[in-house]
């Protein structure tokens, strides 16, 4: 059985006292009223990683952050390692998310160093891979997003890649209230996975989790996690409200 996952991405929102407001809502909620047995992650801001981290200890809600640097340490001002994570009680951590690929400009190969960092200091990264509209209408959605699997994951080990989480984010439905029709999700979730058999192999291919992300609400949560390849949610703009993102858990 494949893990199924839920991971709200706070991205750059809440000020602190907000922050720890909104992680103790969740831990309650999640405790009271979640009966099904998905992971729930929280990939909070940086600074609330710690704090938050403390707050969800003993319960059920794992701590994640939004990147990591390439490197392990040294002169890049501003940059935080995956080892600094580690060492703040983060388990999970989101790579190559597309507004990161974006306003940043990271690339496969750096999104690959990355990856190794996390791995190494013995993270489960989620990995964000997905196309622009423009790439859908041209048709080269599933090798596009092929390509970023084969440049950032496939020089992996098998036992390493058994550590991935890959989160498929059609960039056109982030944050866009449009999101992916159950028959869009389900086909590349589905070419996403044929694409990890061919390299892995079968076995492997069914036990890595793919999740959704773009524009995903308790409304349409339900729909999404019934599609056979799809094993969870990254989930933006609804993870900021507590009754939303518990709701969308509870789809499952
Ligand atoms: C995201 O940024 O990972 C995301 C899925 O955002 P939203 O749910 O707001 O579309």
């Amino acid at each position: 059985m494949r893990k199924k996952i839920v991971a709200g991405n706070w991205k750059m929102n809440k000020n602190f006292d907000e922050a720890m407001a909104l992680a103790s809502e969740v831990k309650n909620m999640v405790n009271t009223e979640v009966t099904n047995n998905t992971i729930v992650v929280l990939c909070v801001p940086f600074p609330f990683l710690y704090p938050v981290g403390k707050l969800l200890e003993g319960s059920r809600v794992a701590l994640g952050a939004q990147n990591a640097h390439e490197k392990e340490a040294g002169a890049y001002t501003g940059e935080v390692s995956a080892g600094m994570l580690k060492s703040v009680g983060a388990t999970y951590v989101i790579l190559g998310h597309s507004e990161r690929r974006e306003y940043f400009k990271e690339t496969n190969t750096q999104l690959a160093e990355k990856i190794n960092l996390a791995i190494k200091h013995g993270f489960t990264p989620i990995f964000c891979c997905g196309e622009s509209l423009d790439q859908r209408n041209q048709n080269i959605h599933i090798s596009f997003v092929k390509s970023q699997l084969d440049e950032s994951l496939f020089h992996l080990s098998e036992s390493d890649f058994k550590k991935i989480v890959i989160a498929y984010e059609p960039i056109w439905a982030i944050g866009t209230g449009v999101t992916a029709t159950t028959e869009q999700a389900q086909e590349m979730h589905n070419e996403i996975r044929q694409h990890i058999a061919s390299r892995y192999g079968t076995s492997v291919a069914s036990e890595i989790s793919i999740l959704y992300g773009g524009s995903c609400k308790p409304d349409n949560a339900k729909e999404l996690f019934a599609c056979p390849d799809v094993d969870g949610g990254l989930i933006g703009g609804a993870s900021l409200k507590a009754r939303d993102f518990v709701d969308i858990i509870k789809s499952f």
